[in-house]
């Protein structure tokens, strides 16, 4: 938590150093998540699956009922309560129930799934290796509504998930996985990226260099 002065933000400096010096650490780190795990690299080349870093700057997007913060980078946050105050002018109540995540974080995740005795080719399905997932990012949500059990597939079935699919990309957000989506996870209705607000921008582009 480094800058307060903003009228509504805190920013959230995550990690150490430019991002330069901290790209090895993350690599490290994340290959030696992937070998505790038991996690192939070549399994993960096989689906095409991209490195995602861990967001330098965060805010906090939105504050859970339980007091949790959602963080995001700051366009993506911004660009959230964008999307949340149309959704709401045309009667539909979004909420994240997951925004940024640390690598480590996605370890832990991984882990305790592994404790339960399931396979690690079916964690993988759910769920992506650390270092993978598009929240390190800071850009990815995975949303909500009420009266929808959280992170479950039915989520399609909500009028705020025809709103999504209608006006998300307004906004810059996009269902990163659709049935049959090439990166090999289940169908996820739950789970947006933001990807900028205006196609063809440099920004868009290396958005999507970033988060394919
Ligand atoms: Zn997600």
């Amino acid at each position: 938590m480094v800058r307060t002065g903003h009228q509504r933000r805190t920013i959230y400096n995550h990690g150490a150093g430019p991002p330069h010096t901290k790209t090895l650490g993350v690599l490290i780190g994340m290959n030696a998540h992937l070998a505790t795990l038991g996690i192939s690299v070549e399994s993960i080349a096989a689906r095409g699956l991209r490195e995602c870093g861990e967001a330098t700057e965060l805010e906090c997007a939105e504050i859970g009922p339980d007091g949790r913060e959602h963080l995001l980078v700051p366009a993506a946050a911004e660009a959230w309560r964008r999307l949340r105050s149309a959704a709401i002018s045309d009667g539909i109540t979004l909420f994240i129930v997951s925004g940024f995540r640390s690598i480590d974080r996605q370890a832990e995740i991984v882990r305790l799934k592994l404790d339960t005795g399931t396979a690690v080719e079916d964690i993988l399905t759910v769920c992506a290796p650390p270092g993978f997932s598009e929240h390190h990012t800071g850009r990815a949500v995975d949303l909500s509504t009420p009266g929808s059990q959280a992170l479950e597939v039915e989520f399609d079935q909500t009028t705020a998930y025809a709103w999504l699919k209608r006006r998300a990309e307004e906004f810059g957000y996009r269902l990163s996985y659709p049935i049959g989506n090439p990166s090999g996870y289940q169908y996820e209705p739950w789970h947006w990226c933001f990807h900028d607000a205006q196609p063809g921008s440099a920004a868009d582009a290396r958005g999507a260099q970033r988060h394919a």
